[in-house]
């Protein structure tokens, strides 16, 4: 294998581009020629296609988003889309494709090697964190603590005004965001897809805490929630408690900004060398994952047989603390 194509792929997150930059220079460091595709799958159609050099990522470790520029490409779902791509990497000799992303992404690329038999492999790009076969994506550690951050500001008022806030946080059909920095930010409840909360079960919650003179009551709600948006259940909870004056606060993207976190960072620089040295060794079809501090080449039929469950003592740790 010579020449290497790197793109980033759905939602961006903190630390791509120190995985796009240690794909570049590993990919260096053992002679390959590194390509960049810009926008992913929609730029792979058209061939915007771009050589990379080690220079080509200086200074970019500690920047959030992706210098690559990540897209959603609806052609890509279809054969014909992706036949197109494929042309376009003969067309530019490229052997061989590294894909950070998410769950999509990498359906994307199993599929792309199954018609095309090109090799390659999958690096876990996401703030949600829901994909299994690796104990952390990157992108998630820098949006825990983003969310914690904002958390802690909003404790602040909370605590002025005796409030009730709802915290909407990000993970998508995931609540590991919510669950971490709900125990992160000392949240009274928190409230996520894996697990059904009742609005009564809710109030019961809070009645409790508020009998026992709780000053500030902060409820954290992951955004593919069951019970609702945080919009939603604040709503039906004013109708029933009206002791607190009740806020909502939605989080939003300002969970997929910013500088990456050092853990994010030095996860994207391992898993993107692990790509290069395991694409060299012959790993195709594959997702990298980093467990229990070791490196490992999950199959694609294996990551998606399985869900990414929520650690469920997580959520017991979460509900010992908040009485
Ligand atoms: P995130 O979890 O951050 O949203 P993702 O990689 O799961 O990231 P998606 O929007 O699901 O994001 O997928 C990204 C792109 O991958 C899609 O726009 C599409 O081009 C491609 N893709 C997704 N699913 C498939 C599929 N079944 N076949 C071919 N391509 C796909």
């Amino acid at each position: 294998m010579k020449r290497i194509g790197v793109f980033t792929s759905g939602g961006d997150a903190p630390g791509m581009n120190a995985a796009i930059r240690a794909v570049v220079r590993a990919g260096i460091f053992y002679n390959k020629e590194i390509i960049g595709i810009y926008r992913g799958y929609e730029g792979m159609i058209e061939g915007d296609f771009v050589p990379m050099e080690v220079r080509s990522v200086s200074n970019i470790l500690q920047r959030g988003g992706t210098i690559l520029k990540s897209a959603r490409s609806k052609e890509f779902l279809t054969a014909e889309g992706r036949t197109k791509a494929y042309e376009q990497l003969k067309k530019h000799n490229i052997d061989g494709l590294i894909c950070i992303g998410g769950d999509g992404s990498f359906t994307g690329l199993h599929n792309l090697y199954k018609e095309h038999n090109i090799p390659c492999v999958c690096i876990p790009g996401t703030i949600d964190n829901d994909i299994p076969g690796t104990d952390y994506t990157i992108g998630y550690d820098t949006a825990t603590n983003t969310a914690v951050n904002a958390i802690d500001k909003i404790r602040d008022t909370a605590l002025s005004h005796n409030r009730l806030f709802f915290i909407e946080v990000m993970g998508r059909d995931s609540g590991y965001i919510a669950i971490n920095s709900g125990i992160a930010g000392g949240a009274v409840a928190v409230i996520i897809p894996e697990e059904e909360t009742s609005i009564d079960e809710l109030i019961e919650k809070l009645n409790a805490t508020g009998t026992q003179n709780k000053t500030s009551s902060l409820v954290i709600v992951a955004e593919g929630g069951k019970s609702g948006s945080a919009m939603e259940i604040a709503q039906r909870v004013k109708e029933k408690f009206s002791y607190f004056d009740t806020k909502v606060t939605i989080l939003g993207h300002l969970q997929r900004g910013g500088t990456p976190t050092y853990f994010d960072r030095v996860l994207a620089s391992k898993m993107g060398v692990a790509a290069i040295e395991g694409l060299d060794a012959g790993q195709t079809d594959v997702m990298v994952g980093i467990v229990h501090q070791q490196v490992i080449f999950n199959k694609f039929e294996e990551i998606m047989s399985q869900p990414k469950d929520i650690r469920k003592d997580d959520l017991r740790i979460a509900k010992i603390l908040s009485i």
